[in-house]
C-alpha cells in the first residue's frame, strides 16, 4: 500500500514555466492532482512578469536544439492559446537591423539558422524598405521577421493558473507557499513551506531564478550555478512614441545573444527600450544598488562566475557603463534611431534573468531540464521560455507520463 499523499505532484514556482507544466500534466492526466505553490503573493512575480513581452519566433536558436524545437512550437501553442481564452495578443512583426558592415557575417548567420528553423515567412529588406516599415530606423541591411508578436505573460500565466484549479478539485495553486526544504521517504517527498508540510509522489522545480537552490535541496548536484543578470529598460515617453511601430532589433553576437538594446512595443501601447544585461548582486533585485550578501556569496564563491567574468570582463564593462550613464544607454539606441534624443527616452522596468553557468565559466545556452528518480528539475530556462513555455509544459509531461506512476 502507498503512503497517503496530499498531491500526486507539487510544481515549486507559479511562473509560466511551472504553471504552463502543470496545465500540460493536468490536461493528459486529469485524475492526478497537482499542487502548483508559489512564494510570492501573486502569480508571475519574477521573469515571467518582468519580460518583454515578445512572443519569439525561434530564428535565432541554433537548429536542433532545445530552444529550436520548443520555440516556434510553443509559439503556434501560445497563439491559440490566446485566442482561446481571450487575452489580448499581436502578431506585429520585427525587424533585425544591420547598421554597420562588421555587423553582415552574424546577419547572415541569423537569417540562414532562420531558414534551417522554418520560420515563417523571413525575408532580406534594404535600407528603403527598412524605412518603410520603421520610418525612423536607419540600417544598411535588414531582416523582416513576420511571425513575432507581443503579448503579457502575465495574463497567460494567471489563465494557466485558473485553468489548473478548475481543471480538477484535486488542484490547487498556492501564493504565499515559500518551498523550504524535502523531507526524502522512499515513496513520497514531504515538501516543507511557511504555511505547512505537504506530501507528493513527485515534484518538479520550475523555480526559475532559484531553481539551482531548490535541486540542491532536493540532493540534486546540477553541475549549474543560476548567476543572476539584470536588465534595465528605458521607456519611450509617450510624445517620442511614433519613433516605434512595432520591434526594431540589432543584430546580436551569436555568444551573447541577449545582449543589445532593441526597441518594443508593448501590448498597452508604451515602447520599451533596452534591456541591458549587467551581473546583478540580488537574484530577485530590481534596483541598480540592491543587494543581497547570500546571493552575492552564491555567485561569487562560485569559479564558474570568475571565468566568466575574466573571459568577458570587456563586455560587463560596458554594459556596466551604461546601466549607470543614461547618455551612453542613448548612444547603444541611436545606433538604430539616430534622431532620438534624451528627452525621448525616461527610466522603465527592471528584470532579472536566471542564467545557469557551467564550471567552466561558461553560460548554458540550451534549455536544461534533468530528471532524478521522484523529480523533475528545470535548470535552465531562458528566453525564449516564455514563448516555449507551453512546448516545454510538453515536454515535462511526456517525461512524467514515461517515469512517473500517474
Ligand atoms: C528582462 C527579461 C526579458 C525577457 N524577455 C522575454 C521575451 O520577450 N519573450 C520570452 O519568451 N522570454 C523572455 N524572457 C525570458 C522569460 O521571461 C523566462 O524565460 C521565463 O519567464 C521563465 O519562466 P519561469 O517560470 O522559469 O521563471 P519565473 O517567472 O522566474 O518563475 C519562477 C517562480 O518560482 C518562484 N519560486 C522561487 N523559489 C521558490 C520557492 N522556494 N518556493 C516557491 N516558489 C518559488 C518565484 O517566486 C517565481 O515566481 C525574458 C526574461 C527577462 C529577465
Amino acid at each position: 500500500m502507498g503512503q497517503e499523499v496530499d498531491f500526486d505532484i507539487v510544481v515549486i514556482g507559479g511562473g509560466i514555466v511551472g504553471l504552463a507544466s502543470a496545465y500540460k500534466i493536468q490536461l493528459h492526466h486529469p485524475e492526478t492532482s497537482i499542487a502548483v505553490l508559489e512564494k510570492e503573493e501573486q502569480l508571475a512575480a519574477h521573469q515571467t512578469g518582468r519580460n518583454s513581452g515578445v512572443i519569439h519566433s525561434g530564428l535565432y536558436y541554433k537548429p536542433g536544439s532545445n530552444k529550436a524545437k520548443t520555440c516556434a512550437k510553443g509559439r503556434k501553442e501560445l497563439i491559440a492559446f490566446a485566442e482561446e481564452h481571450n487575452i489580448p495578443y499581436e502578431i506585429c512583426g520585427k525587424i533585425i537591423v544591420a547598421t554597420q558592415e562588421k555587423e553582415l557575417a552574424n546577419f547572415e548567420e541569423i537569417f540562414r539558422n532562420g531558414l534551417e528553423n522554418e520560420i515563417e515567412g523571413i525575408e532580406k529588406i534594404g535600407p528603403g524598405e527598412i524605412k518603410k516599415s520603421e520610418p525612423f530606423c536607419c540600417g544598411i541591411a535588414g531582416i523582416l521577421v513576420p511571425c513575432t508578436g507581443i503579448i503579457d505573460f502575465t495574463e497567460v500565466a494567471e489563465k494557466l493558473g485558473e485553468l489548473i484549479e478548475t481543471g480538477s478539485q484535486g488542484n490547487k495553486v498556492l501564493t504565499s507557499h515559500k518551498v523550504l526544504g524535502f523531507e526524502k521517504h522512499n515513496s513520497f517527498t514531504k515538501v516543507v513551506t511557511n504555511q505547512g508540510t505537504f506530501a507528493a509522489r513527485y515534484i518538479i522545480n520550475c523555480a526559475g531564478l532559484h531553481c539551482d537552490r531548490i535541486a540542491k535541496l532536493d540532493g540534486v548536484e546540477a553541475g549549474v550555478k543560476i548567476v543572476p543578470f539584470r536588465g534595465d529598460y528605458y521607456e519611450l515617453t509617450e510624445e517620442a512614441r511614433d519613433k516605434v511601430k512595432n520591434l526594431i532589433y540589432p543584430v546580436p553576437d551569436p555568444a551573447f545573444p541577449f545582449l543589445g538594446a532593441h526597441f518594443t512595443r508593448k501590448i498597452d501601447g508604451s515602447v520599451e527600450c533596452g534591456p541591458n544585461a549587467v551581473f546583478s548582486f540580488k537574484r530577485e533585485g530590481y534596483g541598480k544598488t540592491d543587494f543581497s550578501f547570500k546571493d552575492c556569496w552564491d555567485s561569487l564563491s562560485y569559479l564558474g562566475t570568475w571565468k566568466m567574468f575574466f573571459r568577458h570582463w570587456k563586455y560587463g564593462l560596458g554594459e556596466y557603463s551604461r546601466a549607470f550613464s543614461r547618455r551612453l544607454f542613448l548612444r547603444q539606441l541611436q545606433r538604430l534611431i539616430p534622431s532620438l534624443g534624451a528627452e525621448d527616452i525616461k527610466p522603465g522596468n527592471a528584470g532579472v534573468r536566471a542564467q545557469a553557468v557551467g564550471r567552466d565559466g561558461k553560460p548554458i545556452d540550451d534549455f536544461r531540464i534533468e530528471r532524478r528518480e521522484n523529480s523533475i528539475h528545470v535548470l535552465n530556462a531562458p528566453s525564449p521560455a516564455a514563448t516555449a513555455s507551453l512546448a516545454i509544459g510538453d515536454y515535462i509531461n511526456q517525461i512524467a507520463t514515461e517515469h512517473f506512476r500517474i
